[in-house]
C-alpha cells in the first residue's frame, strides 16, 4: 500500500522501508510488524528523559480535564505563567522575559524579530545579522538566512536574507574572534546569533567555551545583540543544563525547544532581557511585538513542560547525563578502525566521519549507514559520512553496546 504521507527530509524516490512505529518506550520504539528499534539520536534530538516518561505522560492527560488551547494574545493561563517563572529558576539571571511559540525554527524567528525590533524602536534601525559559518538554525525562510547555504536549501537561496558570516572556531578560535572584531568595527550587527559550543545539523562541530566567551564579551562590548540557539544543546546533552552555562555567559536573547517538554508535545519560547523587553513596551501599539502563532504556548505543551521542569528538579538528571557521558566516552575510546576518523564529544554527544570520498551531505554512503543501521534495529541517521550519538539519557548499558557494535560493524561491512 503506498501511502499519501509526504516525509521530511526523505526521498520517496529511493522506496526506502519507513518503520511504522506503534508504541516507545524509555529508548525503544516498537514497530506494527513486532521489530524493536533503539533510538539512538533521541527521535530528532528531542527525547531527554526517555519515551513517554509516566510524569510527562500524566500531566498532558491531567490538563486535558481541564484547558486544552487558549489565544495567547491578551489571554493567559496558569500552566503558561508557572512555567515562565520556573524557567527564570533555571536561565541565567538577565533573561526576565519569555515568549513562546512552537517549535525551534519559530523561536529562532522569534528572537531575530525581537532584535530588529529593538533597534528600530529605540530609533537605531540595524538589519543585519552576524552568523556562524556551518550554522543551522531551522527551515522557514529566516532562520534557513542565518544558517549555512548548502544541498538543503538551494532552492529557496533567491528568498535568503544577506548575513555577515564569522568563520567556524577551528583550533583557537582567533579568525572568528578577529572577524567579529571587524564587523564590530565596521558596521554593527543587530545581533550575533550563534549555536554555543557544538553546532548540530552543521556535522556535529565543536569548538571552545573560552571562545563562545570571547565572542558573548565582543557582543556586550559593542552592544551588538547575543542570541544564543539552545534548541540543540538545551535540557543536559551538553553535560550541562545550558551549554551557555560552561562559557559563564548569559545571552541577550535565548532560543529552546525541542527537550523543553522533554520531547513529548511541540513547544518552544524565547527568552529575552528586561532591556529587549522595555522596547516594545510603550504607549504606541505600533511598538508592540508582532509574532503569534495559533498554538503560542499551548496549555497542554505547557503542563508537559513544567512537569520535564519538575523532573529536572526532582529527579536525578544530572547524575544520569554524568553517567553517560562516561559511558559514552569509554565506546568512543574503545572504536577503532581506520574508517572512522575525527571521533569527538561533548557531554552525551560523540561524533564521528566514516572516511568517505564524496563525503557530503549527498554522499551514498549516508543511506547505506542509515539501511545498514535499521537493519540492525537502530534509530541512528548519519549526516552525509557523520555518524553521531544522541540517545535519551535513560539508554542503558545494551543499548548503548548495541550501537556502538553497529558502528564498528557498518567501519568492516559498509564504509569504502
Ligand atoms: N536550532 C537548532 C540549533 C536546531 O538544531 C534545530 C533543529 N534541529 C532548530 C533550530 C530548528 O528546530 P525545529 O526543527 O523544532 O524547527
Amino acid at each position: 500500500m503506498t501511502s499519501p504521507v509526504w516525509h521530511p527530509f526523505t526521498q520517496h524516490g529511493l522506496n526506502e522501508d519507513i518503520p511504522r512505529v506503534v508504541r516507545a518506550e524509555g529508548a525503544a520504539l516498537y514497530t506494527d510488524d513486532g521489530r524493536r528499534f533503539v533510538d539512538a539520536i533521541s527521535s530528532w534530538w528531542v527525547t531527554t528523559h526517555g519515551h513517554c516518561h509516566p510524569r510527562i505522560m500524566a500531566a498532558i492527560r491531567e490538563q486535558t480535564n481541564h484547558l486544552d488551547q487558549l489565544i495567547f494574545a491578551g489571554w493567559t493561563h496558569a500552566p503558561a505563567e508557572a512555567l515562565a517563572r520556573d524557567l527564570f529558576e533555571i536561565t541565567p539571571a538577565p533573561l526576565q522575559h519569555v515568549f513562546f511559540s512552537d517549535s525551534g525554527s519559530t523561536s529562532v524567528e522569534v528572537a531575530l524579530k525581537m532584535a530588529l525590533g529593538y533597534w528600530l524602536n529605540r530609533g537605531e534601525p540595524r538589519h543585519r545579522i552576524a552568523v556562524m559559518e556551518h550554522s543551522y538554525h531551522g527551515d522557514t525562510i529566516g532562520a534557513m538566512s542565518v544558517g549555512e547555504r548548502g544541498v538543503y536549501n538551494r532552492a529557496y537561496q533567491p528568498l535568503l536574507f544577506d548575513v555577515d558570516t564569522i568563520p567556524f572556531p577551528a583550533a583557537d578560535g582567533e579568525a572568528a574572534i578577529a572577524a567579529l572584531e571587524r564587523l564590530c568595527a565596521q558596521d554593527p550587527p543587530a545581533a550575533l546569533i550563534v549555536e554555543p559550543l557544538i553546532l548540530g545539523a552543521g556535522g556535529m562541530l565543536i569548538y571552545p567555551p573560552h571562545v563562545l566567551k570571547a565572542l558573548r564579551d565582543i557582543c556586550a562590548r559593542e552592544g551588538v545583540l547575543f542570541i544564543a540557539d539552545e534548541v540543540m544543546t538545551g535540557w543536559g546533552r551538553t553535560g550541562t543544563l545550558f551549554a551557555c552555562e560552561q562559557a559563564g555567559i548569559a545571552p541577550d536573547i535565548m532560543c529552546l525547544s525541542k527537550g523543553l517538554t522533554g520531547g513529548a508535545v511541540p513547544l518552544a519560547v524565547t527568552l529575552a532581557t528586561r532591556d529587549i523587553f522595555d522596547a516594545h513596551r510603550s504607549e504606541d501599539r505600533g511598538k508592540m511585538f508582532f509574532h503569534s502563532s495559533s498554538y503560542t504556548a499551548n496549555p497542554i505543551a505547557c503542563a508537559a513542560a513544567n512537569a520535564n521542569l519538575a523532573i529536572w528538579r526532582e529527579e536525578p538528571v544530572r547524575k544520569r547525563i554524568l553517567d553517560l557521558t562516561y559511558r559514552q566516552t569509554k565506546r568512543l575510546n574503545a572504536l577503532d578502525h581506520s574508517a572512522i576518523v575525527n571521533k569527538r564529544q561533548l557531554g552525551t554527544i560523540t561524533a564521528m566521519e566514516f572516511v568517505d570520498p564524496y563525503g557530503d551531505y549527498l554522499s551514498a554512503m549516508a543511506p547505506a549507514l542509515g539501511r545498514f543501521f535499521r537493519g540492525r534495529g537502530l534509530l541512528l541517521r548519519p549526516m552525509g559520512n557523520t555518524v553521531y550519538v544522541m540517545p535519551p539519557y535513560c539508554i542503558d548499558d545494551a543499548d548503548l553496546d548495541a550501537i556502538y557494535d553497529a558502528i564498528l560493524a557498518a567501519a568492516r561491512e559498509v564504509a569504502i
